[in-house]
């Protein structure tokens, strides 16, 4: 059964839609992210790409988020990072990090923690990585700028030993070789390598897969599993693909229009999911463990411009249950994120029996 631990306690608790500021000498998880806010002043109005977003995790632990692109997935990311400082965005909220709350640490501060206690692995290893240097050179650059007393040919056996770790045969060779000379796979570990180079307890990897093809992204997906045991971290695994997180994560946060809209243990939200998007991208999913009769669903329309966030619910112009809510409420009241079960929030005004049917009716049979 999926621990839980990693999760937010839902149900009878407040809502996480509208958290407590942290108490004096309250716990907070390993990870404790509380309403935060990301917005973005432009000439034509207020992007908010994440608007009020609560989760929290544990170390050995992998949260997946998960929404269509322009959901606000990696803004969140790039928020913990701190990588909005110095910017235009407005960010606001609590990002508790081991006990230390990121939004209120300085600049100095955070340099320090990125790259050194969390860590980020990027989509496409060849953008991300320099193609100037060589691979090891770039690994030893992100070993000396958190260990400046460390030698140069020390930070390269270390290098060498992160490469063998993550599986690039060779490594005395292949540390001296530039990116363009790995293959996309190899480029992805290269990353993998020089992200785990200080031992960060905190990963963070944005579609680490998407431009892998299936066998290497198995490879990846079972590479980072025996680096998250060996290493205890806790993982943000952010993908639009619902399969990654299902083998992945223990619990699932989907997002649409900047905010949570399903939260949970990934046995109910991959299983028994409650929210009609969540049913949307679900069966818009291929399978290729069962023949399938009947062509794909996919979520009609489009996601909504995050400057111009339909009124109600953000979904309500793509949900074909709408007309199932009593008056208009889908279409002028935001619904709250309300507790379904243990650990499981959903925010939708349908009624949890009628979803349960509708769930049954409608989805599964295409599941
Ligand atoms: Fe659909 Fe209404 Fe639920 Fe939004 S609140 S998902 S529009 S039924």
């Amino acid at each position: 059964m999926t621990d839980t631990s990693a999760h937010s306690t839902a149900g009878a608790a407040p809502s996480p839609a509208a958290p407590s500021a942290k108490a004096a000498g309250e716990k907070t998880a390993y990870l404790d992210v509380r309403d935060l806010k990301v917005h973005f002043p432009t000439d034509d109005g207020l992007v908010k790409a994440v608007d009020g977003l609560t989760f929290k995790l544990e170390r050995g632990k992998t949260i997946g988020i998960v929404g269509e692109s322009g959901s606000g997935k990696s803004v969140t990311s790039q928020g913990i990072l701190g990588l909005h400082r110095r910017t235009r965005a407005r960010a606001s909220g609590q990002i508790w990090l081991d006990g230390e709350d990121l939004m209120t640490v300085s600049d100095e501060r955070m340099r320090e923690l990125r790259g050194n206690k969390m860590a980020m692995i990027f989509q496409d290893p060849l953008s991300a990585l320099h193609p100037y240097y060589t691979i090891g050179s770039q690994i030893v650059e992100a070993i000396r700028v958190h260990h400046s007393d460390t030698s140069k040919s020390a930070a390269k056996a270390r290098a060498v030993d992160l490469l063998g770790l993550v599986g690039i045969p060779n490594p005395t060779r292949r540390v001296d070789q530039y990116p363009h000379e790995f293959s996309g796979g190899m480029r992805q570990r290269a990353m993998i390598a020089m992200s785990l180079a200080n031992d960060p307890s905190l990963l963070i990897a944005d579609e680490p897969t998407t431009a892998l093809d299936v066998t290497v992204q198995a490879q990846i997906l079972d590479l980072m599993r025996k680096l998250q045991q060996e290493f205890g971290s806790a993982i943000i695994m952010i993908t639009h693909d619902l399969g990654v997180v299902a083998e992945m994560a223990n619990d699932i946060l989907v997002m649409y229009g900047g905010k949570a809209v399903e939260y949970g243990p990934v046995n109910d939200v991959f299983y028994r999911p409650e929210h009609p998007y969540a049913w949307g991208l679900l069966s818009s999913m291929p399978r290729l463990d069962r023949v399938r009769s009947a062509r794909l669903n996919p979520v009609p329309g489009n996601p909504p411009s995050l400057i111009n966030i339909p009124p109600g619910c953000a979904f309500h112009p793509r949900c074909r249950y709408a007309a199932e809510v009593a008056g208009d409420a889908c279409r002028t009241q935001v619904p709250d994120l309300l507790g379904t079960g243990p650990d499981h929030v959903v925010r939708c005004h349908l009624a949890q029996s009628r979803r349960a049917e509708l769930f049954a009716a409608d989805v599964k049979p295409l599941l």
